[in-house]
């Protein structure tokens, strides 16, 4: 939080990256233009600034990482969003997933695990002027209070769909997760038909920070 300065070598390294995320199939040019509007060096430590343009994940503290550009634009492209809907985030983390939804014009609500985290992400959020909800909390449990939402998105590896996430979610919606007991998961993409029914559609393999249960002061 310390180096939120955009400078043209930053501004050069982020148009790189944009064209490179295009290369490997991401076509929605509103999710493109987001990664420009978003800063993604703004999310990380400074001993991670010449790197934060490159398609890897860092360390934000807490033992957790920030995902991927890739991941994150691919989960992205998976939601089909449209402005004005109602998205529920698992996982926080760094706050950067947060902003794209955001700037894309989502309505977010995120929960996050670390309270360091949900606490940095409310500076940097506060910082860009979204006005997204940030909870510390347990995702497996959802949000009840403000569901049922249009789309749900983990951005952590869950060794199971978790029900009551499903719950939750519109009929009609959307759910992207990351599903696999092992270090590796199956990215799928659910879709609630009716209140009993869902729709399951594999996205590959990615590797994800486990979703775990209970919270960390
Ligand atoms: N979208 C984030 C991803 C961070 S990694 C980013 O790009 O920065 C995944 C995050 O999920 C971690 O911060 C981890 O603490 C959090 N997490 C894991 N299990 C969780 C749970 N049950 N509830 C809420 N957050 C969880």
């Amino acid at each position: 939080m310390e180096h939120l300065k955009d400078t043209f070598k930053h501004k050069g390294r982020r148009r790189q990256l944009i064209a490179e995320l295009a290369g490997m199939g991401i076509q929605d040019e509103r999710i493109l233009e987001a990664f420009n509007a978003i800063p993604r060096h703004f999310f990380l430590d400074l001993a991670f600034d010449e790197q934060a343009y490159t398609n890897m994940a860092f360390q934000i503290g807490s033992g957790q990482t920030i995902s991927h550009p890739f991941t994150v634009a691919f989960q992205t492209e998976l939601l089909e969003l449209q402005k004005g809907m109602k998205v529920l985030e698992i996982g926080t983390g760094s706050g950067f997933q947060t902003c794209i939804l955001c700037q894309l014009g989502a309505r977010v609500y995120s929960i996050e695990r670390h309270q360091p985290l949900h606490r940095s992400a409310r500076r940097i959020l506060d910082f860009f002027k979204f006005n997204a909800s940030l909870f510390f909390g347990d995702g497996y449990k959802g949000n009840k209070a403000y569901a049922p939402y249009d789309r749900i998105l983990v951005t952590c590896g869950a060794p199971d769909i978790p029900q009551e996430l499903l719950a939750q979610l519109k009929v009609g919606g959307l759910m992207i997760i990351p599903v696999g007991e092992g270090a590796e998961q199956k990215m799928l993409k659910i879709q609630k038909i009716t209140e009993a029914d869902i729709q399951i559609t594999e996205f590959g393999t990615f590797k994800f920070v486990p979703m775990l249960e209970r919270t960390v002061k």
